[in-house]
């Protein structure tokens, strides 16, 4: 980090005197991006401004750095926004609250329950969204006011989050779920639905027929992505290539769609505000077990070699009896096989597998059969092993059609708990991480 180039301000009267100066954009664009654009992914350079104290008056904060803009009233309440301006997540009355894209509110809360503190998660309706967005609104004129017209949160303050929210949604159809460690990526939605369909759990896609989009129409979806992101960028990481199972593409199909957007995301674009070679490197996706049976070890390296870095794989479990139950295609022995070809490709696996499934009824056989195959995969560092809780959707066939008897939260915590227990891995960072997968905590 360049000491010179800290850019912190404190108080009123040095910040606006900095802005008088200056252009603004130009002054937004120094504090934010002091080492110049390129050198933006790498530099946690922060700056922050304190509102003056004054009699009956929240003590106002900002803080900055090129990720995040976090306005601070108080010690109670928080507000962090992209540098686009978009408000993200807040914190209000010990309740936190976080944003998608798409508009969509999540509160989360913690509270004390049968097994000591839980999270409880729920997912607003509209007329929240609203109440809660005129909150954070109340909380950035203020911070506005008082901060003296601070410009990192000009774009906050000038921006309509709900034309912002439709904005988004003209140019993705909804996200229904991403991996655990992929929420930070910029999704590009490659194709549309899953290609099967047909498992009698999900119901992600049952709406969205499958649907490959064309070049152009890919070319101008990334694009428009990429404009629509603007500074907001800077908070991504990474590529993640939707819906579900667009790994699963015919090779050459994939490969030609991997080349032109690792040439894309490559090249230098001195118009694009925020966006640098290798700020986004490294593609990821869903794959299913069964569809990429044929693909050669030397096509998969050769992905690789486009930026292909990850792959998300829902084995679910290792019990092929279970499996039928899902109604998903392939076994055990395929998903190991699989891990074994992308691993010696050089791609990092994470495998996703849903405690509880199958009911009382198999869940011995399921706890030990996923744990045997989960410890037979070649997994190590880069890795990630992602215990999820199964949650019955009451219009699945699973739950319409009584497939099994559904276990609830307590029992699934519990296998998974067991499941844990039985691998054999070395521990992080040696070995994959082994994690919680809380899919109602997903917002984009
Ligand atoms: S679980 Fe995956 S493969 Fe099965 S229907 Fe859903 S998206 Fe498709």
């Amino acid at each position: 980090m360049n000491s010179g180039l800290r850019a912190t301000v404190v108080g009123r009267q040095v910040f606006t005197a900095a802005v008088r100066t200056q252009d603004r954009e130009e002054t937004w664009n120094r504090l934010c991006y002091p080492h110049g654009m390129s050198s933006l992914p790498n530099v946690p350079e922060t700056g922050s401004l304190l509102a003056p104290p004054a009699p009956g008056t929240p003590l106002f904060r900002l803080v900055w750095n090129q990720e995040r803009i976090l306005l601070h009233r108080g010690r109670d309440e928080m507000c962090a926004f992209d540098l686009a301006g978009r408000p993200v997540s807040w914190v209000r009355h010990g309740v936190v609250h976080r944003r998608g894209l798409d508009g969509s509110v999540l509160e989360l809360v913690r509270a004390p329950g049968r097994e000591g503190w839980e999270q409880g998660v729920r997912r607003l309706a509209p007329e929240e969204q609203a109440s809660q967005l005129g909150h954070v609104r109340v909380l950035l004129e203020e911070g506005w006011r008082l901060l003296g017209h601070p410009e990192p949160l000009r774009r906050a303050v000038e921006l309509d989050p709900n034309q912002d929210a439709a904005r988004f949604k003209s140019i993705w159809r909804p996200i229904m779920i991403l991996p655990p460690d992929q929420y930070r990526s910029l999704v590009l939605q490659l194709t549309e639905g899953c290609s099967y369909n047909r498992c009698s759990f999900c119901t992600f896609y049952k709406e969205r027929p499958y649907r490959v989009l064309s070049r152009e129409e890919f070319t101008r979806h990334v694009e428009e992505a990429l404009a629509f992101m603007g500074a907001g960028l800077s908070w991504r990481r990474g590529v993640f290539l939707a819906d579900a199972n667009a790994a699963s593409l015919p090779d050459a199909h994939l490969l030609a769609a991997l080349g032109w957007l690792h040439r894309r995301l490559e090249a230098p674009r001195p118009a694009d505000p925020v966006f640098q070679p290798g700020h986004l490197s490294g593609f990821s996706s869903f794959l299913d077990t069964f569809s990429t049976l044929r693909r050669t070890l030397e096509v998969w390296r050769e992905l690789a070699g486009l930026g292909l870095d990850s792959l998300h794989l829902g084995i679910e479990t290792g019990s092929d009896r279970v499996l039928r139950v899902l109604r998903k295609p392939g076994s055990a022995a395929q998903a190991e096989e699989l891990v074994g070809l992308l691993k010696a490709a050089g791609i990092r696996v994470g495998v996703i597998v849903m405690t509880g499934v199958g009911g009382p009824a198999l869940a011995e056989e399921h706890v030990e059969k996923t744990a045997e195959l989960l410890n037979r995969l070649p997994l190590d560092a880069g890795d990630r092993i992602s215990l999820s809780e199964f949650e019955p959707d009451p219009r699945s066939p699973y739950v319409l059609e009584g497939m099994a008897d559904l276990l609830d939260r307590r029992a699934c915590r519990e296998q998974s708990r067991d499941l844990r227990s039985r691998l054999r891995f070395r521990a992080h960072p040696q070995g994959p991480v082994v994690s919680h997968y809380d899919v109602r905590q997903f917002v984009y």
